[in-house]
């Protein structure tokens, strides 16, 4: 964008700063915490595509400023220890949730957006060539999603005109859709391949390292909230992140939003034909599928729940280990 359009930008009033960020030092318990420097508020008919992987532009960030983003959930309880993790350091992400997610999780849903996250959505069932479905598919992918997401946060307004493609799957049928439905489409400036099968916490967190610094040390990182290996690599990437002295931006969307909405009780897992096959047993035994639907199974979740439950238990030590290996 030339400097004069990004001057007019401005002025008019379409990038606007938000009143009340949240710094570092404002982290209650926490005098270290990385923080969240300030806000961007992210105006539609500005920024209708966002993300240099496949835009040629991205949110206006500084040097050294990062917007985190979580994709595909919510899923307890890997997105309860992201939340944990995030509320430690004072840190505010932005989500793009599926739709079927967000009417299994309602409870989870209203706890991030009472957190101070911004809520963008993901479509209804994450077909993963959305692109590529007819206009009817499309819209209606988009819109059920949208109203599934509205409907589990209980309030129309808390939900931002945020839109991620599932897989990045564009084309110029649904980018042109979105765009008429006056919804900014998220591409992502950094992926960390956290929704790969086999990769550690300690790989994310030297990917999503190396490419932010490779991108100019700046940009809207893509995470996905509903894996373990990436609730594990939190703590450490946020930890870098600090040592390396970067920023966290918080991207909102125009307009009015309620401060909080209602809480709900914890909700049961619902199980459905499609995706993310939520697995009709208790809360702390399901699942959803990743990137990888295909080679999802009851043996690998039950794998890495174990894996997941002792490393929350130890920690320091998982956090140490992960420090050592990116220095490395
Ligand atoms: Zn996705």
């Amino acid at each position: 964008m030339s400097k004069l359009r990004t001057g007019l930008l401005v002025l008019a009033g379409i990038l606007m700063p938000a009143a009340l960020p949240a710094y570092a030092g404002d982290c209650p318990g926490n005098p270290d915490a990385l923080g969240t420097s300030r806000t961007l508020t992210v105006e539609t008919s500005a920024l209708p595509r966002i993300g240099t992987m496949q835009y040629n532009r991205s949110l206006p960030l500084d040097d050294h400023e990062v917007v985190i983003t979580f994709d595909d959930g919510p899923l307890p309880p890997y997105s309860n220890r992201i939340l944990e993790t995030l509320a430690a350091e004072c840190v505010k992400a932005t989500y793009f949730m599926v739709g079927q997610m967000a009417r299994a999780y309602p409870d989870t849903v209203r706890k991030i957006y009472n957190a101070g996250h911004t809520i963008g959505t993901h479509s209804q069932h994450h077909p993963f060539s959305l692109g590529d479905l007819g206009l009817k598919r499309i819209s209606s992918e988009v819109e059920e999603g949208i109203a599934s997401v509205q409907n589990a946060v209980g309030d129309a307004r808390a939900v931002a005109p945020f839109f991620r493609i599932p897989g990045l799957a564009r084309s110029y049928q649904a980018e042109s859709y979105l765009a008429d439905q006056r919804l900014s489409v998220w591409s992502a400036d950094e992926v960390a391949d956290d929704w790969h099968r086999r990769i550690s916490p300690e790989q994310i967190v030297i990917r999503a390292m190396r490419r932010i610094e490779a991108r100019g040390h700046r940009g809207v990182l893509l995470l996905h909230d509903i894996q373990p290996a990436t609730a594990l690599a939190l703590p450490t990437l946020l930890k870098e992140l600090k040592a390396k002295g970067y920023k966290i931006v918080h991207a909102v969307p125009a307009g009015e939003r309620p401060q909080t909405v209602p809480d709900l009780p914890a909700s049961m897992a619902v199980a459905e034909g499609g995706w993310p096959r939520v697995l009709p047993t208790k809360v702390a035994e399901t699942t959803a599928a990743t990137e990888e639907p295909a080679r999802h199974s009851a043996r690998r979740h039950k794998r890495l729940s174990h894996r997941l439950a002792y490393a929350l238990k130890h920690k320091k030590h998982k956090t140490r280990t992960a420090a050592s290996a990116f220095r490395s």
